[in-house]
């Protein structure tokens, strides 16, 4: 019998409900492509496992990423089977950029198909579209992030241009891939009306898309970054408020966008 594939895991959190439609179990793979500035969780770059540089609150040295196979993940996927069922959940891989573990991201998609469990995959959208182009037929649903409607800007917050990232948007579009597009949105930094009006574009352009997500900046991972005995990048922005978060989904609904959270 061939043995299962393994992988370096971050995290899997069961019983979790904003990473796709229903009761969901979210398998967080180590490594990203990118380098978000405003990333909370600074321990999914790397794509080895990584000892804390700095104990936590109870003075224990966390250990960030862990080896484990197919198996192993599927096991603990599939004690939540009935709650998918009764919920319309699955398995969500995310990460870091789960595509970057491609074999062990592939390996888990085909599995939770085999077992006929439904599958999002949460991704940056930066990586080689041969790579999604595979990935395509085991996916029902991608959560896919759009963060800078200027690619200058894209290149100096998050370390790349988006020209891939859009082009695979496209790709997975026009070959019939669900999507939902999932937009972090930071004051001073990406709410200007020029990003907005990036995001009304693009569900124009893609009548399709199974929804618009606006997913406010939040701080609390920021921590993280003390534990790996890195300095947070410097962010000039805030979380927030509610008001200020209406007046996005205002913005974007004047614009024609009907966001879904
Ligand atoms: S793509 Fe996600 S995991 Fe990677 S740096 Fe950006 S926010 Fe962090």
């Amino acid at each position: 019998m061939p043995e299962s594939p393994t992988g370096i895991v971050l995290d899997i959190q069961r019983a979790a409900l904003h990473d796709g439609p229903g009761v969901r179990t979210v398998v967080f793979l180590k490594g990203c492509y990118l380098r978000c500035q405003w990333c909370h969780n600074p321990e999914s770059w790397s794509p080895e496992p990584q000892v804390a540089a700095q104990p936590d609150a109870f003075g224990q040295y966390r250990t960030f990423g862990r080896t484990m196979s197919v198996d192993e993940v599927m096991q603990i996927v599939l004690r939540d089977r009935v709650y998918y069922e009764v919920s319309g959940g699955g398995i969500t891989l995310s990460g870091g950029e789960p595509t970057l573990q491609f074999a062990f991201c592939k390996a888990l998609l085909l599995a939770a198909r085999e077992q006929g469990i439904s599958t999002c995959l949460d991704t940056s959208g930066h990586d080689r579209q041969e790579d999604f182009a595979e990935l395509l037929p085991l996916v029902d649903l991608f959560l896919y992030d759009y963060k800078l409607r200027s690619s200058e800007l894209h290149l100096r917050w998050i370390g790349a241009g988006n020209e891939l990232i859009l082009s695979n948007l496209d790709f997975l579009y026009r070959s019939g891939a669900g999507i939902i597009l999932r937009c972090p949105i930071l004051p001073g930094i990406n709410d200007s009306q020029e990003h907005l009006e990036g995001i009304a574009e693009l569900s124009r352009r893609y009548p399709r898309l199974r929804g618009v997500e606006i997913l406010p900046y939040h701080d609390i991972g920021l921590y993280k970054f003390g534990l790996l005995g890195m300095d947070p990048p410097p962010l000039n922005t805030s979380v927030p408020t509610e008001e200020e978060q209406l007046r996005y989904k205002n913005s974007l609904a004047e614009l024609g966008v009907r966001t879904t959270s």
